[in-house]
């Protein structure tokens, strides 16, 4: 097991924690800026099932952005890879998640990946389900399996916090509906989409979700396949070149393992065939990353030689 033990995690946690100071909580939503900046909490849960954890494991939080990889593995499960890939594209930007400049210049129009947001709309619309309700009840149920824990529910005042405040994001719809690229109601796609972003876990339960991802769908404690392999590498691969917003290249150069966060200051990471690795830092740097969770995911990939490169 790396880091020897919850001690030894507990002196980086400490040493990355001194970081949170010069990083800022997310406050688009009033909601996400209650967080308090200095909490730092990491869970690394091995796919034989032993875990290491420092810091406030406890504390939960919202998955943002990360449960975009859930969802476009539900949707490829759901559909399958040309259907999806019609929709959506396969290739990094340089811009911020929640731009809307590409839109308009790639022809025809197709969001470039379904990590940025206009990407990720589009797949929360794929989503199978006869209503809204449908819907997010079925993505949640598919990452109850994922964490092991029926517990795992969606923070409804974020999300209504959210739903609220989306202008930039129903614009996206709007626009992405006039190309083709989606159907049905933007309010009640929204609705799911909001829901999906504020569903709620620790970072154990994260931790585990990478654990099934690093086993390529396996699950590490009922060792059913929750995911199909292909799904699950893809999945992986998106997180590698796509999954730290405008920052992906950079975190694949320091840290080098596949990793998704969201702004509220989650990460999930992943060392394949090995761990999960949940982290929450809500103290953000500019480009939207837990700014001592990077920290700490860096040191942790130095000191174990974890890069996958
Ligand atoms: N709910 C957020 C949004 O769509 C997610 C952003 C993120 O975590 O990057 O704006």
């Amino acid at each position: 097991m790396i880091c020897q033990n919850d001690n030894h995690l507990t002196q980086l946690v400490n040493k990355a924690k001194t970081l949170t100071k010069n990083g800022k909580v997310a406050d688009y939503i009033p909601a996400l800026a209650e967080a308090n900046k200095a909490d730092l909490s990491i869970a690394i849960y091995s796919v034989e099932g032993a875990c290491l954890k420092a810091g406030e494991v406890q504390t939960t939080f919202t998955l943002q952005s990360i449960s975009k990889v859930l969802s476009l593995a539900l949707v490829l499960m759901d559909h399958g890879q040309e259907y999806v890939f019609n929709r959506v594209g396969m290739e990094p930007t340089g811009d911020p998640f929640n731009s809307i400049a590409k839109l308009e210049t790639i022809k025809p129009s197709k969001p470039l990946n379904p990590m940025i947001n206009a990407g990720a709309l589009a797949v929360t619309n794929m989503i199978k389900g006869k209503t809204k309700d449908e819907k997010i009840e079925r993505l949640l149920a598919f990452i109850q399996t994922l964490t092991n824990n029926s517990s795992v529910s969606v923070c409804e005042r974020v999300a209504r916090s959210e739903f609220n405040h989306a202008w930039l994001n129903r614009s996206m719809c709007y626009f992405l509906k006039e190309h083709g690229i989606i159907e049905g109601d933007v309010e009640a796609l929204m609705e799911v989409y909001t829901k999906q972003c504020a569903i709620e876990m620790n970072c154990y339960d994260l931790a585990k979700i990478g654990a099934v991802l690093a086993l390529n769908g396996v699950h590490p404690d009922t060792k059913e396949q929750v995911i199909p392999e292909r799904i699950a590498r893809l999945c992986k691969t998106f997180m590698v070149t796509c999954g730290m917003y405008n920052a992906s290249g950079e975190f694949a150069i320091k840290v080098g393992i596949p990793a998704k966060s969201g702004v509220a200051g989650g990460i999930l990471a992943i060392v394949p065939n090995k761990y999960g690795i949940g982290v929450y830092g809500p103290a953000l740097d500019e480009r939207g990353n837990s700014i001592a969770g990077c920290k700490l995911l860096e040191m942790i990939s130095e000191e174990h030689s974890l890069s996958i490169f």
